[in-house]
C-alpha cells in the first residue's frame, strides 16, 4: 500500500467571498446572496483540490467563520452567535505579528452547537467526485469558552463539559453519516497549552494533559474501526501567515498528545527548524496499538505560510527520512496546517487570497507527486 497523503483542511477564501462576508455583516446582503458565493468557493476548492491528483479531498472550508468558530457563528465578526454566548471571551491565541483572535464567552447552559460540519459536508458530497474528509474542532478548543475562573450560575463546569462531549462526539458521527471517509480534529490549542503567555492567562495553567483527557472522552466513544478513521492535527497555528508557538519544543507535547487514542496524526512539520529531531519523537511517542488501532503519522511536508512552493523532490526527501524513525506502515504525509483556519484572511506573504489559492493547488500537488515518488523509493508503491 502507498504512502497515504490528506490535507488538514482548509483555503483561503477567494476575495469575492471574503468581500460578501463582510456585506453580509453590514446586513447588505442576504444569507442567501452570500450562499451563492460560498457554493462557488467551495466547487471551486473541491474541482480544483481533485485536479491535483490528491486521493482525498476537501470543501477547503469555504462555509467556516473559521476551524473552531464555526458550531458557533455565522461569520468571526459574530453574526448569528450561538445562544447562550457573548461576543467578549478569552483570548484563544496571540500571534507573532502581534494580532490576536478571540473566543466567545459562555453565558449559560446548555451548551449547543447551532452548526455541525456535516452541515458543509452535505453540500459538498454533491459537489465531489472523490472522497471528502472533514475538519472538526476539539472539545479541548471550546471548553475554553467557559470561564478561566470561577462557575457560571446554574451551569457548572462539569455540566458544560459534559454537554461539550456530546456535542463533539455527534459532530463527527454526523460528518462519517453524511460521507467523510475520515474525520480529523482541530488540536492547535494543543502545543498553545505548553506556552506561558501572560497576556494570555489560559496558557500558564498547565492544562495540556486535561485537554488530551477531554478529547479522549469524546474519542473513546468510538470503535477501533471507527478510530482508523478519526485524526488529530497539531501545529503552532497559521493564520495571516504567521503563528502562535513554533517555539514550543515539541518534546513537551508530542507525548502527551500520542496518549489520544486516535487512529491518524496530522503533524506540522515542514517549517520546523530541525525535522529529523521530530520525526524521531514521533517514531519514539507513537503507538502500534491505540486501543486497537495503530497510530499513523502523517508528517507536514508542505508549509501554508510560505508562497514558496515545495517541489515534489523535497516531499519524496522528507519522507525517506522520516521513514528512518516511523515504520513506514505508520507514515503519511500532509500540509503543516490548513492554508487558512479563519475566514478573514488577506495571506499577506501571498500578495493577496487569490494568489494563496493558486499556490496552495500547486503544493498540493507537490505534496502528491512527492509521496508517490517516496513509495516507489521505499518499495511500498
Ligand atoms: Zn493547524
Amino acid at each position: 500500500m502507498s504512502i497515504p497523503t490528506e490535507n488538514v483542511g482548509s483555503l483561503p477564501r477567494p476575495a469575492k467571498l471574503q468581500a460578501a462576508i463582510a456585506d453580509y455583516d453590514a446586513g447588505k446582503i442576504t444569507k442567501e446572496d452570500l450562499k451563492v458565493e460560498q457554493d462557488a468557493a467551495c466547487k471551486d476548492s473541491i474541482e480544483r483540490m481533485e485536479a491535483t491528483g490528491a486521493p482525498i479531498v476537501s470543501d477547503g472550508e469555504q462555509r467556516a467563520s473559521s476551524f473552531a468558530t464555526y458550531p458557533l457563528a455565522d461569520t468571526l465578526a459574530g453574526t448569528g452567535l450561538a445562544d447562550n454566548l457573548a461576543g467578549d471571551g478569552q483570548y484563544f491565541a496571540i500571534f507573532t505579528d502581534g494580532h490576536h483572535r478571540q473566543l466567545p464567552r459562555l453565558t449559560g447552559g446548555p451548551f449547543k452547537y447551532k452548526t455541525y460540519a456535516a452541515d458543509y459536508l452535505k453540500e459538498a458530497v454533491k459537489m465531489a467526485d472523490k472522497p471528502l474528509k472533514q475538519a472538526v474542532i476539539a472539545p479541548s478548543m471550546l471548553s475554553l469558552l467557559y470561564p478561566l475562573d470561577g462557575e457560571i450560575e446554574g451551569y457548572t463546569r462539569e455540566q458544560f463539559l459534559g454537554d461539550l462531549v456530546d456535542e463533539c462526539e455527534k459532530d463527527i458521527r454526523l460528518c462519517f453519516e453524511a460521507g467523510a471517509k475520515r474525520v480529523s480534529i482541530d488540536f492547535t490549542e494543543g502545543r498553545l497549552a505548553c506556552k506561558n503567555d501572560p497576556r494570555n492567562p489560559w496558557t500558564g495553567r498547565k492544562m495540556l494533559d486535561s485537554f488530551v483527557e477531554l478529547n479522549n472522552r469524546v474519542i473513546d466513544r468510538f470503535s477501533p474501526e471507527e478510530r482508523k478513521n478519526i485524526g488529530i492535527h497539531t501545529c503552532p497555528g497559521g493564520d495571516c501567515d504567521s503563528t502562535h508557538s513554533d517555539e514550543v519544543d515539541y518534546a513537551d507535547m508530542l507525548p502527551s498528545m500520542f496518549k489520544m487514542n486516535a487512529g491518524y496524526f496530522l503533524i506540522q512539520l515542514a517549517s520546523e527548524k530541525d525535522k529529523e529531531y521530530v520525526y524521531k519523537l514521533c517514531g519514539e511517542h507513537s503507538r502500534e496499538d491505540a486501543n486497537g488501532v495503530p497510530q499513523v503519522c502523517f508528517i507536514g511536508v508542505i508549509n501554508p505560510l510560505n508562497p514558496t512552493v515545495e517541489t515534489p523532490e523535497q516531499v519524496r526527501d522528507d519522507l525517506v527520512t522520516a521513514a528512518k524513525y516511523i515504520p513506514v506502515e505508520r507514515l503519511g504525509s500532509t500540509d503543516d496546517c490548513g492554508f487558512s483556519p479563519f475566514s478573514v484572511d488577506v495571506k499577506p506573504k501571498h500578495g493577496s487570497p487569490d494568489a494563496a489559492r493558486d499556490i496552495a493547488f500547486q503544493k498540493i500537488e507537490s505534496r502528491v507527486k512527492g509521496t508517490q515518488m517516496a513509495s516507489e523509493q521505499l518499495g511500498v508503491a
